[in-house]
């Protein structure tokens, strides 16, 4: 699965559907509604892309206010969960909160999710400062104990009991215990009845919050939520495999696999372990198509350089130099460590002890950093220690770039990787 993505449109979110038969159930889960809430949206994204679903359906939004994601912030223009009862058309958010409250109340979907990470740790009964009724951490919450009308679903107290026993089976500590949090929206909760949640109740969709503490670093607030949302999706009766061990220490290092983000068709970057400013970048103006693997990867440009950003964290920031594109080069053709290789255009080679780029007619190439006396670049053997490792795109001065270029056009960039 890649996310593509035009730049135009870099901050709309996300909706990934993982579908089988849809006349089986449809859960729909959604995550970001504040950025500075890192539990929820990383784990709704790993649902939707470390998850197989085989049986019902899931619909995620893992990424539903990316631009306070972006931003690190709960809400750069306020609250978007208090935007769900009303809303003025001149709000920067308008067309999202129209967008979600569209899927929200769309047919198919049966019951929704929305995912938070809440202060301390929500108790019944006044403990200590950080465990009372006034904190919402380590909870499942509804706006009300039944429905009054016909929905498998209804009886949303029942549901939220079942998904808090699952996630108690699953304790790490006892502190951690998961309650049901009824928030009796309907009797006068001001602030709740403005919530995405209780929209979705109004409009006769079983909806639930739910909410890991934001005491835990996020691979901790992630193992909550995933615990819950399967014990959502166990009652649903929507089978699903997952590809990890359902531990903190496997879910951290699904946050931080290497993602990859292909910009424009020409080049592939890794997402893990770059410096924070890549210069020279060859950029077409026109052209503006970029995918990942990962939905909370984004490229936008902020005046003249283009950052990348993977959730709340900055990966790269290109500073570009502006070229035309040519489509022609497919491939290159490399002898790497003594083996002939024929490399399509954007990807990386890794490399033992050497690489040598065989010359095409017609082509330029230009191997970042690299230099001889006799001024040429193809046909010769480069070892790492031809290269000065400041030119390296990543940290470790390990990854290095070749440029491709016919005439004045950039024909495209591959990465050599020594090992
Ligand atoms: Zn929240």
């Amino acid at each position: 699965m890649a996310v593509t993505v035009n730049l135009a449109f870099a901050l709309d979110f996300t909706l990934i559907k993982k579908e089988n038969n849809v006349s089986d159930p449809t859960l729909l889960v959604v995550g970001g509604i504040q950025g500075d809430e890192p539990g929820g949206f990383n784990a709704s994204t790993i649902l939707a892309t470390h998850y197989t679903i085989t049986k019902g359906n899931v619909w995620v939004v893992p990424n539903l206010n990316f631009y306070s994601i972006v931003k690190r912030s709960r809400g750069p223009y306020g609250d978007m969960n208090r935007k769900f009862a009303t809303l003025k058309k001149s709000d920067p958010e308008y067309k999202i909160v129209q967008r979600i409250k569209s899927i929200i109340t769309d047919k198919q979907v049966d019951l929704v999710v929305n995912m938070h990470d809440g202060s301390g740790f929500y108790r019944e009964k006044y403990i200590d400062k950080l465990h009372n009724p006034y904190k919402w951490g380590q909870s499942s919450i509804i706006d009300q104990a039944t429905f009054d009308f016909n929905s498998p679903y209804k009886d949303l107290l029942k549901i939220s009991q079942y998904v808090v026993k699952h996630v108690n089976e699953h304790l790490l500590d006892k502190e951690h215990r998961y309650h049901t949090h009824n928030t009796k929206t309907r009797e006068g909760d001001v602030e709740m009845a403005k919530s995405l949640t209780y929209f979705a109740i109004n409009n006769k969709k079983p909806a639930f919050g739910n909410e890991a503490t934001k005491e835990f670093s996020t691979p901790y607030r992630v193992y909550y939520h995933l615990l819950a949302l399967e014990a959502y999706m166990n009652y649903m009766g929507i089978k699903f495999s997952r590809n990890f061990e359902l531990t903190p220490k496997d879910i951290a290092s699904v946050i931080n696999e290497d993602y990859e983000v292909t910009l424009f068709e020409k080049i592939t970057i890794p997402t893990k372990g770059i410096r924070s400013k890549l210069r020279y970048f060859p950029i077409d103006k026109d052209r503006t198509v970029y995918r990942s693997k990962n939905p909370l990867i984004c490229a936008i440009k902020e005046g003249n350089s283009y950052k990348l950003h993977y959730g709340n964290h900055s990966i790269t920031s290109l500073s570009p130099q502006f070229f035309r594109y040519d489509d022609s080069l497919k491939k290159l053709e490399l002898l790497v460590d003594g083996e002939v290789k024929d490399v399509p255009t954007g990807s990386t080679i890794c490399v033992d002890k050497y690489f040598k780029v065989r010359s095409k007619k017609g082509f330029r190439v230009n191997i970042i950093g690299y230099s001889n006396s006799k001024k040429i670049e193809t046909d010769v053997k480069i070892y790492h220690n031809d290269i000065p490792k400041r030119f390296s795109i990543d940290k470790d001065g390990k990854i290095f770039r070749i440029e491709v270029y016919r005439d004045k056009k950039f024909s495209g960039m591959f990465l050599v990787k020594f090992r």
